[in-house]
């Protein structure tokens, strides 16, 4: 039989006393502070496979039934991540869309945790909710989008969604919550360019669209929307007796950064009355700068945005924000006032504004290097991971075994092309070896933890593809890259080059 318990004195407790919790955090520290100031000796990655990694975690082991001490338990997790992680805080990092985390945004996270506000509701979180609504409004200040309303959420996909639902809402009446997307006469149908980020599949498939509903509109030789073919499209769609809702617009692709044209965009938007959303997860930062308002003119239209702090404000993940111009359309989609909530109905509930039920702190951190930066440190950051991005670019362009292809904010894309093979690569047989030798190159240059680059698909071209949202970066990096790139590309190529090419 059972023991009873004693519950005026338990017995367990997942407590730990100051003392210790005081030692091991500044332990914590400590190795994170070495880890920040040895980072760019590192490995940019692990050497390991995956098989090695689990051998290290002892991945299969089964849970413990007893428990163990919190000080060899944290010791023993940083020893595993801080021996066999990717670090996308490397100066040498330049990966897919992953900024190196802001230093005070760690500790902004730390502090966050402990708090552990629900920002879920006011009541729960009196300051938290207040510095998420400043930190949001602060976002669309920088981005010159001010008076607008907004939650931060986990990331880009997220805050796309957000839009995404606001827009059906909207355009296709609040009924819809209670109906379904079944009970619309007409189908509703969303146009975006065929550069798109997946967020959208995925969105058209989770709030009941169909990925079919999807327009994805043709792009013009520097991958950017054919406003016209958008127009066309619209126009086709509304006399076949559908229902056009939603125009989605690039600022910065995923692929290679291009921004689409956004007043043209809203333009056309405003014609038909559709909601204009832009995916600005990546780029949308750069519109603070004065120097690109032609690109990202159009952008103040936006009737919703998605933005991510965790790409261009450095902020460690998780931070995305969807901002809207006018909050009622995030209220009208999201809230719900069940009983067993006693929350003041006017007041700023975020439970009402977006997915999530329960929330967490995510703002702190981007409120905290907001004001470390100021308007005009970030803006200088931004600036220069575009003119570093410049450089890679005019480096590649005029070196003979490298091939250029885009610049556009600060992703970079060119491939490695043998010089004897130059004047072949439109041949077919040619371009397939090209792609064969780039993406091996890719392989082995990330295996080998001194870079750390992805790919970009462009004329079913497999090219390089280098995006720099990375503070630790310097020009010194960027002119390390092609000697290393050559090294490996002249081994692959003497190793795998087939014999048919040498006719
Ligand atoms: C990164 C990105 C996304 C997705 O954002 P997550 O933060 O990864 O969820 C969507 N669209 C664009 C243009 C992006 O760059």
């Amino acid at each position: 039989m059972q023991k009873k318990e004693n519950l005026y004195n338990r017995s367990t407790s997942i407590d730990i006393s100051p003392s210790e919790f005081r030692k091991m955090g500044y332990k914590v520290v400590d190795q994170i502070t070495e880890l920040l100031e040895s980072i760019k000796d590192r490995p940019v990655r692990p050497s390991e496979d995956n098989e090695e990694i689990k051998t290290f975690l002892n991945a299969s082991k089964s849970l413990p039934e007893t428990g163990d001490s919190p000080d060899k338990l944290l010791k023993l997790s940083s020893e595993l991540l801080i021996n066999h992680s990717l670090f996308n805080g490397h100066p040498k990092f330049f990966g897919y869309i992953t900024s190196s985390p802001a230093p005070l945004g760690i500790l902004g996270d730390f502090l966050s945790s402990a708090i552990n506000a629900n920002v879920g509701a006011r009541t729960l979180s009196p300051m938290a909710t207040e510095i998420e609504a400043q930190t949001v409004r602060w976002i669309g200040e920088l981005i010159n989008y001010p008076e607008n309303g907004g939650l931060l959420v986990s990331g880009g996909n997220v805050a796309n969604y957000i839009g995404f639902i606001a827009a059906i809402r909207a355009k296709a009446g609040l009924e819809i919550r209670q109906n379904g997307i079944n009970s619309l006469k007409r189908e509703l149908i969303a146009y975006c360019s065929a550069e798109t980020h997946t967020w959208i599949q995925k969105a058209a498939d989770l709030f009941g669209l169909g990925t079919d509903n999807i327009q994805w509109i043709k792009t013009d030789e520097s991958q950017r929307m054919d406003v016209s073919a958008l127009e066309e499209s619209i126009i086709v769609d509304i006399k076949a007796g559908k229902q056009p809702f939603l125009v989605v617009g690039t600022a910065g692709s995923v692929s290679t950064g291009t921004i689409d044209p956004l007043d043209k965009i809203s333009e056309i938007c405003q014609k038909y009355e559709l909601w204009f959303h832009i995916d600005g997860a990546y780029g949308g930062f750069a519109a603070s700068l004065p120097e690109l308002k032609k690109e990202f003119s159009g952008l103040e239209n936006a009737d919703s945005i998605a933005i991510d702090p965790h790409k261009w404000l450095y902020s460690p993940l998780e931070a995305g924000c969807a901002l809207v111009k006018d909050p009622r359309h995030l209220t009208n989609a999201f809230s719900y006032h069940p009983p067993y909530y006693n929350f003041e109905q006017s007041d700023l509930n975020y439970v009402d504004y977006g997915i999530q039920n329960s929330r967490g702190f995510k703002a702190l951190k981007v409120w905290l290097t907001l004001q470390q930066m100021g308007r005009t440190g970030y803006k200088q950051l931004i600036r220069e991971d575009i003119a570093l991005a410049e450089t890679a670019y005019n480096l590649f362009s005029n070196l003979s075994d490298f091939e250029a292809f885009t610049w556009h904010l600060s992703i970079c894309t060119f491939r490695y092309v043998p010089a004897d093979l130059e004047q072949w690569k439109g041949n077919d047989t040619i371009s397939e070896y090209l792609n064969e030798l780039n993406q091996q190159l890719l392989v082995q240059l990330e295996k080998s933890g001194q870079f750390f680059l992805s790919n970009a698909i462009i004329n079913q071209n497999f090219i390089l593809r280098m995006c720099i949202v990375n503070f630790r970066t310097t020009k010194s990096d960027i002119e390390a890259l092609p000697h290393i790139l050559r090294n490996f590309g002249e081994k692959i190529d003497r190793d795998i080059r087939p014999d048919l090419l040498f006719e």
